[in-house]
């Protein structure tokens, strides 16, 4: 999926997206202590800021001292919009449990608890940061939680995945807690939901005019003194 790909998934999917400048070739590709490539893609993850609305969008596009940006592809805002601030590896997921990468892979039903973790998942997961302070009372605005379900789904869509290619940051690391305000068994109901609203909704059959106007019509056509002309 190019970045132009994921903008035009977001967007197909119902979702207001801004973009920052330069957005589309902002990454860490062969960076970092690992120097891994991007790709391939095997997942999405959904991730909290751990802040407020204030300063997000940039923290997100630069980093900070200790880690280098972009720390996401996209920002999920409180209203519900997104900001895209990178497309290609970004520094979000970090290390996590090969087991958990491996039962992305085969989208099981079921993931193992995740260990602290050995893997780099930044070459293998879409990052999407939603804006909240992640201490269990800051409330997640429903315009907020449709947008990152939306925004999972819009992924899985163009690999052809099904939900459970989506997982939480938690899923992936014993060293994280992030999205906390929902459970990811909820969020992955939901994205399968709406994968299988949008195709149910594609198959629907034709309205019938349409075949009725395949019919032939005759050509009526009026001339001066009331001559009617009718042809076909
Ligand atoms: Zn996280």
């Amino acid at each position: 999926m190019t970045a132009n790909e994921f903008l035009r998934a977001l967007r197909a999917e119902g979702l207001q997206v801004d973009t920052r400048p330069g957005w589309s070739t902002h990454n860490r590709n062969g960076s970092g202590g690992t120097r891994r490539k991007w790709g391939p893609l095997n997942g999405v993850m959904v991730h909290h800021t751990a802040s407020g609305e204030q300063g997000i969008v940039g923290m997100c596009e630069r980093g900070h001292s200790g880690l280098p940006g972009p720390l996401c592809h996209g920002i999920i805002h409180k209203t519900g919009r997104l900001t895209l601030v990178g497309w290609g590896r970004a520094n979000h997921a970090g290390l996590g449990d090969a087991r958990v990468l491996r039962a992305v892979i085969a989208e099981a039903g079921k993931r193992p608890k995740p260990g602290r973790g050995t893997v780099d998942g930044n070459p293998h997961f879409v990052g999407f940061e939603c804006v909240n302070l992640g201490n269990g009372k800051d409330p997640w605005p429903a315009e907020q939680y449709d947008a990152a379900v939306r925004a999972a789904a819009a992924v899985c869509r163009v690999y052809g995945w099904n939900a459970n290619s989506v997982i939480g940051h938690l899923e992936w690391t014993s060293q994280k807690i992030d999205p906390k305000g929902f459970s990811m068994a909820r969020f992955r109901r939901d994205v399968q939901k709406r994968l299988s609203q949008r195709k149910a909704f594609a198959m629907q059959p034709r309205p019938q005019v349409r075949a009725v106007r395949l019919r032939p019509r005759p050509q009526v056509v009026l001339r001066r003194h009331d001559r009617v002309a009718v042809a076909g």
